[in-house]
């Protein structure tokens, strides 16, 4: 496996927001976001064996663990890795960009998965209808992945202004994600999009969602990595 980092801190986001939670960020990503504040984990990284991720979550005593990245799913054996730690008792994140096949998720882990908006993958060479072509319906997300959803699984959408946020209001009607998730997350970039703007229309469109700010940006700013 190649492992960009681990590190124990506080989950900054979801359902498990404010619970300590130890982390591994695995390397590299298949897609490219504007608002990417990981970017440092598309090549950097060390070689990894299962069993020494395995040992590094042991020691940390902390039972939360969160599989992220990049995209964690790039790397081969990881529903092994998740497999193994649900057998040891662990509560797994599994934080994912929904692009690769979810099928060997074992059904036990969270799956949080991040659907990406036309926002988050804009170009200045994007055509003025970019949010319906075929090129972004087709790269943005594999859709047989929404099948697998479980009740226990979170979706989240990181909104870069009121474009993104009709879109991804109307993606959780058509795909009825409020009644099939555990919670539905909307997330508003940083610094990009204010939140009070965002819940006023939130609060307008009475959306079955919920707000999700990152904590541990409000804590140690947008700039401090293994946090
Ligand atoms: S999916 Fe995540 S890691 Fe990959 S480019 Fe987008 S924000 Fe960055």
């Amino acid at each position: 496996m190649r492992v960009n980092e681990k590190f124990l801190s506080v989950q900054g986001e979801g359902l498990d927001a404010g619970r300590l939670c130890a982390f591994v960020r695995f390397t590299a990503c298949n897609i490219r976001c504007g608002y990417c504040d990981t970017e440092y984990a598309f090549y950097e990284g060390a070689d990894a064996s299962q069993d020494e991720v395995v040992a590094w979550l042991e020691q940390t005593g902390v039972r939360l663990c969160c599989l992220t990245g990049g995209e964690p799913m790039l790397q081969p054996d990881l529903p092994e890795l998740m497999e193994r730690l649900l057998g040891l008792g662990y509560r797994v994140l599994l934080e994912t960009n929904g692009v690769i096949p979810l099928g060997r998720v074992p059904e036990g882990v969270v799956r949080i998965v991040d659907v990406k908006t036309p926002g988050a993958l804009r170009r200045p060479e994007s055509p003025p209808d970019f949010a319906t072509s075929r090129r972004f319906l087709k790269s943005h997300f594999h859709y047989p992945n929404l099948a697998l959803l479980r009740p226990h699984d979170e979706v989240k959408f990181v909104l870069c202004d009121r474009a993104d946020y009709d879109w991804a209001r109307h993606f959780v009607a058509e795909h009825g994600l409020a009644e099939r998730v555990q919670a539905v997350l909307f997330s508003p970039i940083h610094p990009g999009l204010d939140p009070a703007e965002l819940v006023a229309w939130m609060r307008e469109d009475r959306v079955p969602a919920r707000l999700n700010l990152q904590i541990h940006k409000v804590i140690w700013g947008t700039e401090v990595h293994g946090v």
